[in-house]
């Protein structure tokens, strides 16, 4: 369904990341884990890639506004989203998608997220620590450094709230000193310190296309069963 939604605030979340929160229309419905298509109405300037992106919906449905988040790139739908007044109305063709976690609580779920691919996945775990979902969920989250990591704070509260989830933030660009949890790309070490029976749970993979692929390849040598692998690619990275 396309409906007009106000931009209420932005903020920046993290390095070169910036969150954008709409006013949710009346009625509106969504799954978490789910996006939409945003269009600009009338910007200032547009190139060749037009002026509709998709986002996925970093807001959990419970939640009051619907927030995106967005690595700041300078390309000409970006520079016209940064600087959008609050206020502005936009186009939100939404929802869609169907990287959503499984019905079967028994089975575990485990989300292995580059970067900017954590949106779905803020929504699907703040829905399920609101809903208190028995669903194990453990979240390995790698990001060059913390400052590029965004909403750990959030992540860090349902992970205190929630008994059934575990965060665990990967950084591949810090020394020991610096930070002293787990380091360097997500390989199948780290894959086996935190999931017992690597065969067991259903695996998330959101992100750049790069990651999810390398990621996915790394799951299936380890021994997940490649068809309980869910994946999100962010075309355009
Ligand atoms: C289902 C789905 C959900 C998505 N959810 C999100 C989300 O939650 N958050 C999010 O940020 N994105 C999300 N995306 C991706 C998003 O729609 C955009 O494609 C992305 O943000 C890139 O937009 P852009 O304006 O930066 O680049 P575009 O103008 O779209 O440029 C795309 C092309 O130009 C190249 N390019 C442009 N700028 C650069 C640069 N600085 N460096 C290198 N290459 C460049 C890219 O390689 C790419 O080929 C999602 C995509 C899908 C399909």
């Amino acid at each position: 369904m396309i409906q007009t939604v106000k931009l209420l605030k932005k903020e920046t979340v993290a390095n070169s990341t910036m969150a954008f929160h709409w006013e949710k229309p009346a009625g509106f419905e969504f799954t978490a884990g789910q996006f939409g298509d945003i269009t600009i109405i009338n910007p200032r300037e547009t190139d060749d890639e037009g002026n509709i992106r998709a986002f996925s919906f970093a807001s959990a449905p419970y939640e009051a506004n619907l927030v995106m988040a967005t690595r700041m790139r300078d390309t000409a739908f970006k520079r016209v989203l940064k600087d959008l007044p609050t206020g502005t109305e936009v186009k939100l063709d939404a929802p869609y998608g169907d990287f959503k976690l499984h019905k079967t609580e028994t089975t575990p779920a485990v989300f292995v997220i580059g970067g900017i691919g954590i949106t779905p996945v803020r929504s699907i775990i703040a829905e399920a620590t609101h809903e208190h979902l028995p669903h194990k969920i453990t979240l390995l989250y790698s990001n060059k450094t913390p400052a590029d990591a965004a909403f750990t704070e959030d992540l860090e509260g349902f992970g205190k709230e929630n008994p059934n989830f575990t965060f665990v933030p990967v950084y591949t660009s810090v020394s020991e000193t610096e930070w002293n949890g787990e380091r360097g790309d997500i390989h199948a070490g780290i894959l086996r310190k935190y999931v017992s029976n690597v065969a067991a749970p259903i695996y998330y993979l959101a992100g750049p296309g790069g990651m999810v692929k390398a990621v996915r390849h790394m799951l299936v040598e380890t021994g997940a069963n490649e068809d309980n692998i869910r994946t999100e690619e962010f075309s355009g990275y």
